[in-house]
């Protein structure tokens, strides 16, 4: 009769709420996570169950054994109710602006003075010379003017959500209800949901495209300009190359060109390099003050990428223009809060005291090939003597800066490609991907790869551990 009892009578011996919240296992629960949670977590459990039995699953056996392992499955179900789902993942991808895993890591010190300004009152938009309302901005556009080596009374720079941001902002400001003229060989399109048609049509000025996908000579912009003509758009190619028989004016005959009719020139420079990379082994990545230099009136870049804080986007450029921008409604639409603030300004000091290895991104940039395949060799020792069935090697290989800027020039690095006892390299892939914490590798060619350069030294036992745990199942 016991083995074939009723649905009913099945349901009927199910606990109570009530009942399972006076346990002992339970209440510690309630005493470390609260009661509300808790007592969801229990109701989750015994829907489970209900819905288990009435499915036919569970017989009074069955039901037994799942009454005895209800405080386990509370504290599994309260655990998973209230684990972060964003979590830091450990990046062996070798791609070091991985717009999908946060693009660039901050710097100790911008966590430090965001941490400090967040978790108290701060002077974010308060005058403390003379007690009055402030502006947010004081607090980053003096450094700004002082890394682009511009005077002050020269330009300005502004913070937004981020570049995207900062483009509709300025196209809006500058060119709503009027054309502006940019070349076929820029209409990018950068991460999916950001294609300068678009976002043209978006911020109500209207696109004038001149000139072919490989070439665009001046002429074709002069020709273009009418009475209708508000802005002039260049467009930089951060995540694409266009090699061959190609034209482009340089930056500074746009200038002219645009001076000669009255006309602004508005760059979209997205990655955002503030000092010549050529040293981090990146060269030909045109730098924000070269613009400016060159002359444009506003150019647009973002806070997580060559920059190396966090998520932002600045327009930099003439001190009146940036006013016009600034004045626009939706400025405070798209404005950023004081952990930005307080990361990018920790960030831009960390540039003026020319401690650019305190900026994870550039420091990964800079390290030496040499230096990984130091770190990969040891690593590969450490496998081979920890790690049952594990097969590795250190092979040559390329790291990515990614976050769609620097396109083709990559950085030679040294890679760790592993396989492990029967798993296939995707199934090896998967489980890494579900370590705690989480790690995130290549595959390629039926081996995991995986590239030491952004990954943090003191996150390598953690690979290893990974690895060791995976292997022992
Ligand atoms: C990256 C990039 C964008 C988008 O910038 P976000 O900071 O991701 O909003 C726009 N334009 C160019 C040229 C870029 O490189």
């Amino acid at each position: 009769m016991k083995a074939s009892s009723s649905k009913s009578d099945l349901f009927r011996r199910l606990p109570a709420v009530d009942e399972l919240l006076r346990s002992e296992q339970v209440a510690s629960l309630i005493a470390r996570e609260g009661r509300v949670a808790t007592t969801d977590a229990a109701r989750t459990v015994l829907e489970r169950m209900r819905a288990e039995i009435a499915a036919g699953h569970l017989d009074g056996q069955g039901l037994e054994l799942a009454i005895t392992g209800m405080g386990d499955a509370i504290e599994r179900e309260l655990r998973r109710a209230l684990s972060y789902s964003l979590r830091a993942v450990i990046n062996a991808t070798g791609v070091i602006l991985h717009t999908n895993l946060g693009r660039a890591p901050l710097a100790e010190t911008a966590l430090d003075h965001a941490s400090e300004i967040a978790s108290v009152y701060s002077n974010l938009e308060f005058d403390l010379e003379t007690g009055e309302r402030g502006k947010r901005d004081v607090h980053v556009t003096r450094l700004f003017s002082r890394l682009l080596d511009f005077d002050d009374a020269e330009i300005a720079t502004v913070v937004v959500n981020n570049n995207a941001a900062g483009v509709m902002l300025a196209l809006n400001s500058l060119a709503e209800g009027g054309e502006v003229i940019v070349s076929r060989g820029e209409l990018v399109e950068i991460g999916g949901s950001f294609r300068i048609p678009d976002v043209m049509a978006k911020s109500q000025a209207v696109l004038r495209e001149v000139g072919t996908t490989n070439r665009t000579r001046l002429g074709d912009y002069e020709r273009a300009i009418t009475e209708k003509t508000r802005l002039l758009l260049r467009v930089h190619r951060s995540n694409f190359q266009i090699v061959g028989f190609t034209e482009q004016p340089s930056l500074e005959e746009l200038v002219a060109l645009g001076r000669r009719h009255n006309i602004p020139v508005l760059e979209d420079q997205g990655s955002g390099a503030l000092l010549d990379l050529a040293s981090m082994g990146v060269p030909g990545e045109p730098t924000i003050a070269d613009s400016l230099r060159a002359g444009v009136d506003v150019v647009t870049y973002s806070g997580d990428k060559l920059l190396g804080g966090p998520q932002a986007g600045m327009l930099s450029g003439k001190k009146e223009t940036i006013a016009r921008i600034r004045s626009n409604p939706m400025f405070r639409a798209l404005r950023v809060d004081k952990l930005i603030y307080a990361a990018l300004e920790s960030t831009l000091l960390t540039y003026l005291k020319r401690d650019h290895d305190s900026i994870p991104a550039l420091r990964m940039m800079k390290l030496p090939a040499a230096e990984i395949g130091r770190r990969a060799e040891q690593f590969v020792q450490r496998l081979k003597s920890q790690v049952h069935g594990v097969q590795a090697e250190v092979i040559d290989g390329e790291s990515v800066i990614g976050g769609g800027a620097v396109p083709g020039s990559n950085l030679h690095t040294r890679l760790v490609a592993l396989s492990l006892g029967d798993f296939s390299a995707d199934e090896l892939a998967t489980q890494l991907r579900r370590n705690d914490p989480p790690i995130v590798a290549r595959v390629v060619e039926g081996r995991v790869i995986l590239d030491l350069r952004t990954v943090f030294p003191a996150q390598e036992s953690a690979v290893l551990d990974a690895l060791k745990s995976i292997a022992a199942v």
